[in-house]
């Protein structure tokens, strides 16, 4: 059994993951600021002896009592949504906490797990994008204050690495769907069910022709634990690699919630990216990790969970 520190453990993806870890025994503490995470994520959870919750913004200075064997570092706003509202949280998020997590990971011994994510690839050029490609970010745009953030994490993650000796993993989350996601989080997995719910207008932004490849939460959460318990310091993909266009996404969401919902078209944001799939070969070598759970049999597990939040 090991003790693991678990930052931005009310999220989505950190909820997700705290069940999973004490479900395999493992002790969690769980820190959140609670600025995009929720305690109903966990308040399952509260009951459990190997579970604790700490409200905190890990931006500020961390310490943890006690023995800590890992630190997994999730905490971070990941919605377009949020790059507009909070930007200055996210680069804090993604520099300052990152610092006093390692920090803290090396006051401990333990090893510093960051999530990161595909957008370190900006719009890429490359397709499907291994690990070894250095990616195409307009670092002055509004997503650059995400993508530059995790891109700093990632370096600052490695340089500890080098100077400190300390154990680490990088993941690189494509984008990941299921329950526990906000329903207004704005991205399109939950856009687009919601609206659906509800026989709304789907909102496709551009022509629906860009793409993207979606990982059932439950998979990432494994694929994250493989790299966790792996010896792999470096970055590798998690994700999903069937690809789908945001058009395909928008006909499969109405097929599963049998919506009455019509297809309609809007602006694309600024640097929005054209495509986005992961390399497997890494991931594959490294780890003989592969996701199981395809697009349409994880719409079906997610769309339950959304009509629950919508009081449907
Ligand atoms: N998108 C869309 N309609 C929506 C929300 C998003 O067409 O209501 C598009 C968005 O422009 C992007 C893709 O869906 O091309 C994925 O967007 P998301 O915000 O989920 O995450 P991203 O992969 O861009 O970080």
């Amino acid at each position: 059994m090991a003790r693991i520190l678990v930052t931005g453990g009310a999220g989505f993806l950190g909820s997700n993951l705290c069940v999973r870890l004490l479900e395999r025994g493992d002790e969690v503490v769980c820190m959140d600021n609670l600025v995009t995470g929720s305690e109903k994520n966990i308040e399952s959870l509260f009951g459990n002896p190997n579970f604790q919750f700490v409200k905190h913004d890990v931006s500020e200075y961390v310490w943890v009592p006690g023995d800590v064997d890992s630190i997994m570092h999730l905490a971070s706003p990941a919605s377009p949504v949020d790059f507009d509202k909070i930007p200055i949280q996210i680069m804090k998020v993604g520099a300052v906490a990152t610092h006093n997590l390692l920090g803290l990971a090396r006051a401990k011994g333990a090893k510093f797990h960051l999530n990161s994510t595909s957008e370190v690839y900006g719009d890429p050029l490359v397709h499907p994008q291994p690990e070894t490609y250095w990616g195409n970010v307009n670092p002055i745009g509004p997503r650059g204050v995400y993508d530059e953030a995790k891109r700093f994490a990632e370096a600052l993650t490695m340089a500890y690495h080098r100077m400190h000796d300390i154990q680490v993993r990088i993941v690189r989350t494509f984008n990941t769907y299921g329950p526990n996601m906000r329903p207004d989080d704005g991205r399109v997995v939950s856009n687009f069910i919601t609206q659906a719910l509800r026989d709304m207008d789907i909102t496709i932004y551009g022509d629906g022709m860009q793409s993207r490849s979606f990982c059932y939460v439950d998979d990432q959460i494994d694929g994250q634990l493989a790299l966790l318990d792996s010896g792999y310091n470096g970055p590798v993909n998690i994700g999903n690699p069937n690809e789908f266009t945001m058009l395909e996404l928008a006909e499969q969401v109405i097929d599963v919630t049998n919506s009455n919902s019509k297809i309609t078209f809007h602006p694309l944001p600024q640097d929005d990216p054209t495509q986005r799939k992961p390399d497997m070969t890494r991931v594959t070598k490294e780890l003989g990790w592969a996701p199981k759970v395809q697009l349409r049999e994880g719409l079906e597990k997610t769309a339950p969970f959304f009509a629950k939040e919508l009081g449907l």
